[in-house]
């Protein structure tokens, strides 16, 4: 019999100490609304900014591909699954981002998986914001190349990393576009001026900022008008697009090198082609919809300054991602629970994704929630928020 003693204790020290959560399922398909245990709930935590998860084009497009290329795409993108539909996605990203190429992958985790794993060698160094997303801790992970670490945002610091990383063949500096958990937007022209002078090349994870940051949602290479010198963007097409993937953008060279050495690309089948075909349409759903993108901003930035009027602290947050700080997990949680009970589902999220004293409810604002929803959301949390005197 296999021991699997070692588990079971670990389990159970989650459950001391308040951080066992069992899985939320869900009776309907993500969308503003959605029931749970025979209710309907506001959801305020998913990642369907821009409510294309429900786009019409989107489900039309995953049924024709369907019926045009079957169910899955059977093999691997190297052998048999590379479909016409993986190629259009493909030329239609370049095009969207303004680059010479891109590669999509299975997910965004796995992109930066591949391309972190097999770029990069023992002569090489990464220098990492510390709180860059755990698919990109994993891909350093993978990588022979040395590891250095700034402090969040802190650019001195990361001066600092590249001044003493002179020997080395290549340095490159890895950043999420938009930080996760606080929803606050990396100081990319600096970083890029930076690297400039001491020569680094510049990646950016823009799963957070695909769809929300820049004209149409291009992310925050054309939030901050730096096309030409961000040589590798990471996208998502699993939050904002409303399906799942992922993909890099920049270079034909590096979309070569990826495909010949990027594992998780390598050695996993490729996307069914009813996802290629949803990802396809909504990328021209972007295009042709810029009012999307500017309801999520104007959505997004009158509920922060409700929340700051009725004296909440969202900490950094500059996005759609608004956390309430909240501090001690037990607390987090309850709060999180309390708001449940009034028919807001908002995730609590706690040591040791956020630091001790820092547990929150993350909050996310999406373009399809509506005045009255996000009314109904506000009355709520300011009832809730005075009854755990967080205002
Ligand atoms: N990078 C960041 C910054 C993310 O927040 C996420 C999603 N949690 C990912 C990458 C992974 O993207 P995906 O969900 O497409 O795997």
């Amino acid at each position: 019999m296999a021991n699997f003693d070692h588990l079971s204790a670990e389990l159970d020290q989650l459950r001391v100490d308040g951080r066992y959560r069992p899985l939320t399922v869900w009776d309907s398909g993500s969308d503003t609304w959605m029931v749970l245990n025979g209710r309907k709930v506001l959801q305020m935590s998913s990642n369907n900014y821009l409510g294309l998860t429900n786009h019409p084009d989107l489900k039309k497009a995953a049924i024709e591909a369907i019926e045009t290329y079957g169910a899955g795409s059977g093999s691997v993108r190297t052998i048999t699954g590379t479909l016409r539909i993986h190629d259009d996605l493909e030329r239609e990203l370049a095009s969207f981002k303004g680059t010479e190429a891109t590669l999509v992958f299975q997910s965004g985790f796995t992109t930066n998986q591949g391309i972190l794993g097999s770029i990069l060698g023992s002569d090489d160094v990464v220098i990492s914001d510390e709180l860059n997303h755990a698919s990109i801790i994993d891909g350093i992970r993978l990588t022979k190349a040395n590891r250095k670490i700034y402090a969040h945002k802190d650019l001195d610091q990361l001066e600092q990393r590249l001044k003493e990383s002179g020997s080395f063949r290549t340095r490159l500096v890895v950043t999420d576009g938009v930080f996760s958990m606080d929803g606050d937007i990396a100081p990319l022209p600096q970083i890029v001026e930076l690297a400039e002078r001491y020569d680094a090349i510049v990646y950016v994870d823009d799963a957070h900022a695909s769809g929300v940051l820049g004209r149409f949602g291009k992310g925050s290479t054309d939030h901050f008008n730096l096309h030409g010198r961000v040589h590798i963007q990471v996208g998502t097409l699993s939050k904002a697009i409303g399906a799942v993937g992922g993909y890099m953008a920049g270079s034909q060279l590096l979309k070569d090198y990826l495909i010949h050495k990027a594992r998780s690309f390598l050695f996993s089948t490729s996307q069914p082609p009813s996802v290629a075909a949803m990802c396809l349409a909504a990328i021209r759903v972007l295009k042709n919809s810029p009012e999307l993108t500017e309801r999520l901003w104007s959505n997004t930035h009158y509920f922060r300054e409700k929340l700051h009027k009725f004296g909440f602290d969202t900490g950094q947050s500059e996005t759609p991602i608004i956390p309430i700080i909240v501090g001690n997990p037990a607390a987090t949680m309850l709060f999180s629970d309390a708001l449940l009970a009034e028919g807001i589902f908002a995730q609590g999220i706690v040591y040791p994704t956020v630091a001790m004293d820092k547990g929150r409810v993350r909050l996310i604002i999406t373009a399809s929630h509506t005045q009255e929803d996000l009314d109904f959301a506000l009355d709520r949390l300011q009832h809730v928020g005075k009854q755990f005197s967080l205002i």
